[in-house]
């Protein structure tokens, strides 16, 4: 397997360099240069397999074993998982018999975010690659975040011997917890840097920093926002164990040659955790349909019911990790729905430039609707209390099942349904019902 830029004008590489790299020389996205198809004989064992497992089948599929040897990898998925909390690492809960509702608990890592299990597996990846180089490397992670990412951040890489992390927050603009999170910890390779302004300041200074290379290739910069390819790749194991633990709950009805349907749906920002439940679906996971779940800030979702791409102002809302312009990973999906065409995405590229929007052709704008539902939940409709679940939900999980409700015929008996789960934790103001 080797990776290709979703614009077609930069060298095919290994994994190895794909996640070091960020973003490709030609301002593409690495994506992997063909996506496999898992035969159902294959699929079907995953059903008694456990999430480690899972989600050393799904690695392997990506990672070429020249690059990683099977064993060291298994070690890798072993180390990563040991800091979860709960032995399912990320277990189902089935809440709502009549709607079939059932969710997936994403907050069992070390700081209570679902993308620990990222974080966690990058630090660890990064670390076996440095550590192998004949001349040990030292290099410098920079990232942005008002939460999630950058608690994520500081647990997977403290205490890693060859990384430095310079975190980027907006001061007062993280959630308490959060907060203390990411700044109360002794390790002297985590660098916690305050900025007077907004995420989008952050963002924009981190985002100079890897424009300058002279800057990037002396410091060694590496990225860990969902530009690298290894975040999506991970969370793709996600859907793959939540699809199967619902087959498993319905073995005793399970006809042979045919999986019970699920329907997944996300809380989505830059759309990576979104995006890695359609690579699970282009593996031959045999998905439903995806919902799009967003806030106010609804770019993906104006884009998957009317065909078009366009900025709108920001919003802040009580989903602050979903507060976004642009979805970043708008050009990988781009690609994909495309069959592969770098041509349009250069257009794309180009016609965004230009007209500030992109226009998707009929026949694959009708070609995504048939996978792709989407809701954007306006927080004055407070999704917490509109949706009728029986558990308490933050408002990033209470987005995914309102815009379930939203989307679903009224009768959704026949298909499950799972939304990923957020914990409580990543409120950024305070809720008062
Ligand atoms: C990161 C995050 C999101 C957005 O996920 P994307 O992959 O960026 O779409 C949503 N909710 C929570 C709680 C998050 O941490």
């Amino acid at each position: 397997m080797k990776y290709i830029s979703t614009r077609g004008h930069s060298a095919r590489l290994k994994f190895e360099q794909v996640v070091f790299a960020g973003l490709a020389p030609d301002g593409g996205f690495y994506v992997p240069d063909h996506v496999p198809t898992i035969p159902f004989s294959i699929l079907e064992t995953f059903q008694s397999m456990r999430f480690d497992e899972i989600a050393f089948e799904i690695l392997s599929l990506f990672i070429d074993p020249n690059e990683i040897p099977r064993d060291d990898l298994r070690k890798i998925i072993c180390d990563t998982l040991s800091k979860f909390d709960h032995p399912f690492i990320t277990p189902l809960r089935h809440v709502d018999a009549d709607q079939d509702l059932w969710i997936l608990e994403l907050f069992h890592g070390p700081s209570l975010s679902f993308k620990d299990f990222a974080m966690q597996f990058l630090g660890n990846l990064f670390d076996y690659f440095l550590q192998r180089k004949s001349i040990v490397e030292r290099i410098c992670i920079v990232g942005a975040s008002n939460g999630d990412i950058g608690s994520a951040a500081v647990e997977g890489f403290k205490n890693k011997k060859h990384i430095e992390l310079f975190l980027l927050h907006p001061l007062g603009k993280v959630s308490h917890v959060q907060e203390k999170q990411m700044t109360s910890v002794k390790e002297e390779n985590i660098h916690n840097i305050a900025i007077k302004g907004s995420l989008d300041d952050c963002r924009d200074i981190v985002k100079g920093l890897f424009e300058d290379s002279h800057f990037r290739y002396s410091h060694k910069l590496a990225a860990i926002n969902t530009v690298n390819w290894a975040r999506i790749m991970i969370e793709i194991v996600y859907y793959f164990y939540a699809f199967f633990r619902i087959q498993e709950y319905h073995s005793s009805d399970l006809e042979i040659q045919h999986f019970r349907s699920v329907r997944f749906s996300i809380p989505s920002g830059s759309f990576g955790n979104a995006l890695a439940c359609y690579y699970a679906k282009l593996l031959g996971l045999p998905i439903h349909s995806i919902i799009v779940a967003t806030n106010e800030n609804d770019i993906m979702h104006r884009f998957l019911s009317k065909g078009i791409y366009e900025k709108n102002v920001l919003i802040e809302t009580m989903s602050p990790a979903m507060d976004i312009q642009t979805a970043s990973n708008f050009e990988r999906f781009l690609f994909e729905i495309t069959n592969r065409d770098s041509a349009f995405v250069n257009q794309s590229v180009h016609r965004m430039d230009v007209d500030r929007k992109i226009v998707l052709p009929p026949p694959i704008f009708n070609g995504i609707k048939e996978v792709f539902k989407s809701a954007a939940i306006n927080q004055k409709q407070y999704p917490i209390m509109a949706t009728k679940a029986p558990i308490l939900l933050d408002p990033h999980s209470a987005i995914g099942i309102a815009a379930a409700e939203r989307v679903l015929p009224s009768n959704p008996k026949s298909t499950k349904l799972v939304c990923p789960r957020r914990p409580s934790c990543t409120w950024a103001r305070p809720f008062i019902p």
